[in-house]
């Protein structure tokens, strides 16, 4: 365990926690923090180019996705977005008095713990079961659906294990039940398609920080005919639909960021899937170990492995020793003991949910990167498990291995 790195980043594997911006989105947003910080609203010249500035951001953005300008907002990120999505579905379906809300188990906690709230506010949620292998299962969201159904909520890709939901078919069913799809699709947006229109998506969101652009800015698309309803009350601005000076910078930055995310995905995606491939196949040669989530249909960069007998927190600080930036699943619930909810979700025990990691690569992984992780990983599992009591246990057969 002695030939660590130091605190340099070496491999830098938790793309899904946020990604590095691009070099064109970073002169972008410098260019305009210095040459176009006219307020949008103005009606001067100089607020009229800034204004012009965040039309072209809307509209290539709207392009990225299949969408028109018009149904593009801009929000401070993704949880805006979801907490919007989500709130204004409930209000339209409060005033119909349809109050029954559909989702999964393991959504990111924008949306799940916008939904306890609406709990508490007399909504009713069902969450439906996302399987062993992390997918949703379209013929159980229509069985779910009920006449008092106002909104489907599934994401497009999970965060944690990768997984991709049928979304296609999802939106589908519901857009045939005439009951609102949105889909948190953060991880999904500029990784891999998504197009509003043929996946039949009602209202989607995205955040720029996991597609190379900066923190801070999201935007939600819902469908011209959805009337949203305001998280932030004020100006006229995004049409009156949520107040407050635009991050023009930030936008401009951020549709930068997406089109080449686009243009360069096809490319990336094959790389990401081959170093992604061979990662998985180097780690799943540690004894009693498992990934998480169905091995083909992930995102290109997500590997999620379980490890029996040791503990994830041990396990990323030593990577982390080791110069390779990882995660235990998700950044948000870093920090508390409790194992991650979609681990749980998909069925894995406490024990070995706790034994967890995410290692989320990007473009710039190399094949010498991806053989450094696994001797990594092979190594600090071994030694992690060499004093592990757990361990010790089920190699004296007083416990059975469940991996
Ligand atoms: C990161 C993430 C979010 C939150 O986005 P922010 O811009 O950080 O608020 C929401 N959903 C998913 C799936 C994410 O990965």
């Amino acid at each position: 365990m002695n030939e660590a790195k130091g605190d340099s980043i070496v491999i830098y594997a938790d793309n899904a926690a946020t990604t590095k911006m691009s070099p064109a989105a970073t002169e972008k947003l410098i260019s305009l923090i210095n040459d176009a910080w006219g307020n949008p609203s103005s009606l001067y010249g100089f607020g009229q180019q800034a204004k012009e500035i965040l039309e072209e951001a809307r509209k290539d953005v709207a392009d990225a996705i299949g969408a028109e300008p018009r149904e593009i907002l801009f929000t401070s990120g993704g949880s805006e977005a979801d907490n919007q999505a989500i709130r204004s579905a409930a209000e339209l379906g409060k005033k119909n008095g349809k109050m029954h809300i559909i989702s999964t188990a393991f959504e990111h906690h924008a949306v799940l713990h916008t939904l306890e709230r609406l709990e508490k506010e007399g909504f009713e949620v069902t969450l439906l079961d996302v399987h062993e292998d992390g997918l949703v299962v379209p013929e159980e969201v229509e069985a779910a659906i009920r006449d008092d159904t106002c909104l489907v909520t599934i994401m497009f890709a999970n965060n944690e294990i990768g997984t991709i939901q049928p979304i296609r078919e999802i939106g589908a069913i519901c857009r045939q039940k005439g009951v609102l799809f949105h889909t948190d699709a953060v991880q999904a947006i500029g990784h891999i398609p998504v197009n509003v229109v043929d996946d039949n998506i009602d209202m989607l969101t995205a955040s720029a920080h996991k597609f190379h652009g900066p923190k801070g800015v999201g935007f939600l698309y819902a469908k011209k005919t959805i009337r949203l309803t305001n998280l932030i009350e004020g100006g006229a601005q995004e049409k009156g639909k949520r107040g407050g000076t635009e991050n023009l910078p930030g936008i401009a930055s951020s549709a930068v960021a997406l089109k080449e995310a686009i243009a360069n995905m096809d490319k990336n995606a094959a790389h990401l899937t081959e170093m992604r491939d061979k990662l998985i196949a180097g780690l799943s040669e540690i004894p009693h170990s498992a990934l998480n989530g169905d091995a083909k249909k992930r995102l290109p960069g997500n590997v999620n492995f379980c490890f029996e007998g040791i503990e994830g927190e041990s396990l990323l600080l030593l990577l982390d020793d080791k110069g390779i930036a990882a995660s235990s699943g998700s950044a948000c619930t870093s920090g508390s003991l409790d194992p991650s909810h979609v681990l749980l979700a998909i069925g894995r025990v406490h024990d070995v949910a706790h034994g967890s990691l995410r290692l989320t690569i990007g473009e710039e992984t190399t094949e010498e990167d991806v053989a450094y992780m696994i001797q990594s990983v092979k190594e600090v599992v071994e030694y992690l498990r060499s004093f592990s009591p757990i361990w010790r246990d089920l190699q004296a057969g007083k416990k059975e291995y469940i991996l």
